[in-house]
């Protein structure tokens, strides 16, 4: 394929685009319970102006554009108060979650390389439940990632199995606030004490709660204490494109203090070229996704955040008891903030989850792991208030049709024929026809998920890993 020889007319090309959106979801309905954090037309149009204004303007030298070094060092400030920092707390503006936790993780290894110089492999002691990023951090960074399984019943990470796994190699744990999958606050105050004890770094992932829990506090909800007031957490991740509902590209990665953020920067001058000293993982950057977030922040306002924060809280209770209403259905949890997770002991939920999406919702898919089932998972988040009675009603329905469904031939054969046989030798080539007879080939996804991801639930999360990646390596090829 090549670009168009003599340039496109506009009218043509924003056809174009329209036109490969098609088939996403329709996350504008409100009947999307992931990805897409929608603050409402106004809220957005706020956001992508601002985005616009600054889209140019590059990260890469703040000595340039002092615009950007103010954004910065403003929206680090606003989070910090916000979580209750002193004024030695400090931090920067990062495109999101993952590049918050490589940064921290980055941070973490090398205060410890000075620190600990003994220490060849350093380890991260992670509860099963922390984010896959801290997998991804640990793998790009060459730390070792430790797993432990979080308490059965709670979900919340366990103290006494993450003090069992700390070794002389140990340099970090780490807590959520809350976790992804379970919408639970780690006991931070506990992990923390455990890390102070033992001279280790304390990582709070607040990704999805940093911004959120403040604002449940303030309703009178029971938050226990995962930020700055808690000793010995060292730093903390906190996204603004989730529950700050800002335009994407847009988190924050604070530390206690600058002694440890040093440990972050990058500066390189052994070339020949300007001179790079990075706070971020990336060096040229667009100052519209900081421009966009200093603008919804301050556009919503903190009385604004608040009134979300209630009605998203009215719906989740709404949500949640219904879900116990419901035949079929069980709640993994009851969550600490917006995060639902339920499964069915009667029905395979990848069918509950297909015959969703056939009605229009977007929910999520969550396969088995260590002590948690295969699962469905809801971010509740502003536009989906107001939908929670007819998402009950159809779950009750699809729980129905779900029962009646057989399983399918892929999650038959994996569960049957190939029971026994180690996978970790299967070839790429082998992979690709088992994806072949689930329907996925030459880049098209069939339109029901269920039996590629009930496949892939019987599978251990290694074999998994290399199934993905080699779907991955197929799918993005030339058109
Ligand atoms: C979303 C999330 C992340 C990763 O953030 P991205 O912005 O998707 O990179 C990390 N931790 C938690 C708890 C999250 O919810």
């Amino acid at each position: 394929m090549q670009i168009a020889k003599k340039g496109m007319a506009k009218k043509a090309i924003f056809e174009r685009l329209t036109e490969f959106r098609e088939n996403d979801i329709k996350w504008q309905e409100g009947r999307t319970y992931g990805y897409v954090f929608d603050p409402g037309k106004a809220t957005m149009e706020v956001g992508k102006a601002a985005y616009n204004e600054f889209l140019s303007e590059n990260g890469l030298d703040f000595t340039v554009f002092r615009s950007l070094l103010r954004l910065e060092r403003e929206l680090a400030a606003f989070v910090a108060s916000h979580l209750r920092g002193d004024s030695q707390v400090v931090g920067n503006f990062t495109s999101g979650g993952t590049e918050s936790i490589i940064l921290a993780v980055k941070a973490a290894r090398d205060c410890y390389r000075e620190k600990r110089p003994d220490i060849t492999v350093p380890e991260m002691i992670l509860p099963a439940t922390a984010h896959a990023a801290f997998h991804k951090a640990a793998h790009y960074l060459g730390v070792k990632a430790v797993t432990v399984s979080v308490d059965p019943q709670s979900f919340r990470a366990d103290v006494q199995k993450t003090k069992s796994a700390i070794t002389g190699r140990s340099i970090m744990i780490v807590g959520s606030a809350p976790s992804y999958a379970h919408g639970v606050v780690d006991p931070i105050a506990d992990l923390a004490a455990l890390a102070q004890e033992n001279d280790l770094w304390m990582h709070t992932d607040a990704c999805m709660g940093g911004f959120l829990l403040p604002y449940l506090r303030r309703l009178g909800q029971q938050v226990p204490d995962f930020d700055f007031t808690v000793p010995g957490v060292t730093s903390i991740s906190v996204d603004l494109h989730k529950y700050a509902y800002t335009p994407k590209g847009a988190s924050l990665i604070l530390y206690r203090n600058k002694a440890l953020r040093r440990h972050q920067i990058y500066a390189c001058s052994r070339w020949i070229g300007y001179t790079i000293v990075n706070n971020a993982v990336q060096s040229s950057r667009s100052g519209g996704p900081m421009a966009a977030a200093w603008a919804v922040l301050n556009y919503v306002g903190d009385e604004g955040y608040l009134e979300i924060a209630r009605k998203k809280l009215a719906a989740v209770k709404k949500i949640t008891d219904g879900i116990d209403r419901i035949d079929g259905l069980r709640l993994l949890t009851r969550p600490d903030m917006c995060l639902i997770s339920f499964t069915s002991d009667e029905v395979n939920v990848f069918y509950i989850i297909d015959e969703m999406n056939q009605r229009g919702w977007y929910i999520q898919p969550s396969l088995s792991f260590d002590n948690s089932p295969a699962h469905i998972h809801l971010s509740v988040s502003a536009s989906n208030v107001g939908w929670e009675e007819e998402l009950l009603e159809n779950l009750a329905e699809c729980v129905h049709i779900a029962r009646s469904l057989p399983d399918g031939e892929l999650t038959g054969l994996i569960k049957g024929n190939l029971k026994g046989v180690d996978l970790s030798a299967i070839s790429d080539t082998e992979i690709m026809g088992l994806l072949a007879a689930a329907g996925v080939t030459d880049g098209a996804l069939p339109s029901r998920m269920a039996d590629i991801n009930g496949a892939l639930d019987a599978l251990p999360a290694q074999v998994r890993e290399r199934v993905l990646t080699a779907f991955v390596n197929d799918m993005f090829s030339q058109p």
